[in-house]
């Protein structure tokens, strides 16, 4: 695999970063993970205006966004592959082993894997740990994901693909990787981004392309929901067939399948939407 750091395209196994990035020592980075369809990623302006919105919020310089757009065609020149996943991480940079910034500035790291396409449908679970709405990270796309390793791993042995998260109201908010939609009585609901979610791309899209409402949710609503889907950027829109014990039939709502439809369409007609 070729990846980019720093400047240029090096064999991964050759890539130096510093093993003192605040980025690994303390988490202070920040990242996109962006769909290319072969070849060409998906909402990448609006990746990066979320990434420079994540360094403002951890005081990091801004993202210089023609060299990360550099970056990215270089690595999908080099990696070409049909559906991929490109990761564009941002760290804090070298720094003594303290707290402090060091004063370096900040790493560039671009990598482009393969993927399959994820299932149309999936189960997922509830966890009893709290997103925190009112926290100094909230809404930022930080490397501190060590919270939802330990979710998704949970889900996992559960047989599922995503771990649901109530913010400390108990108010419904998002999952370990995406948002996350109901659908009451014909209409679709999202929690809104003051829940503490993360501002998702997808799920904007999906609010604006099918008329979703934001809404304040309660974490039952999930036991009375007709519908449940989830959105990212590597899963589209996804069905949600199972929440914990609960089956939903059918394995794929109609509202849902519309809004799938929806959602392929737009996005397969334009890729910088
Ligand atoms: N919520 C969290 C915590 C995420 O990490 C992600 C994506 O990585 C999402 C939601 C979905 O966001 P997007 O649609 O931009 O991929």
């Amino acid at each position: 695999m070729r990846i980019w750091v720093n400047g240029g395209l090096r064999d991964a196994d050759d890539a130096r970063l510093s093993v003192l990035d605040h980025g690994l020592t303390v988490g202070d980075g920040i990242f996109e993970t962006v769909r290319t369809s072969e070849g060409r990623p998906f909402a990448l302006t609006r990746h990066l205006d979320r990434l420079t919105r994540s360094a403002r919020g951890l005081g990091l310089p801004d993202p210089d966004h023609d060299e990360v757009r550099r970056a990215v065609a270089a690595v999908v020149d080099a990696n070409p592959v049909a559906l991929g996943r490109l990761r564009i991480t941002y760290t804090g940079g070298l720094s003594p082993l303290g707290s402090d910034r060091g004063t370096d500035g900040p790493s560039l790291v671009v990598a482009l894997d393969g993927v399959s396409r994820r299932p149309d449908s999936t189960a997922v679970i509830t966890v009893p740990w709290t997103r925190n709405e009112r926290g100094a990270l909230t809404g930022l796309k930080t490397t501190s994901y060590a919270e939802n390793v330990v979710a998704l791993a949970r889900a996992r042995e559960k047989g599922a693909s995503e771990a649901l998260f109530p913010n400390t109201a108990d108010r419904l908010c998002e999952g370990t990787g995406s948002n996350v939609f109901v659908v009451l009585d014909g209409r679709i609901h999202t929690p809104p981004v003051a829940s503490g979610c993360l501002a998702g791309i997808t799920r904007a899209l999906t609010v604006e392309w099918t008329g979703a409402e934001e809404t304040d949710l309660p974490m039952d609503v999930l036991a009375e929901a007709d519908e449940v889907f989830l959105t990212s950027t590597l899963r589209d829109v996804q069905a949600v067939h199972r929440i914990d014990d609960r089956e939903l039939k059918p394995e794929i709502g109609p509202v849902t399948a519309k809004a799938m439809r929806i959602f392929a369409e737009r996005a397969g007609d334009d890729l910088d939407p």
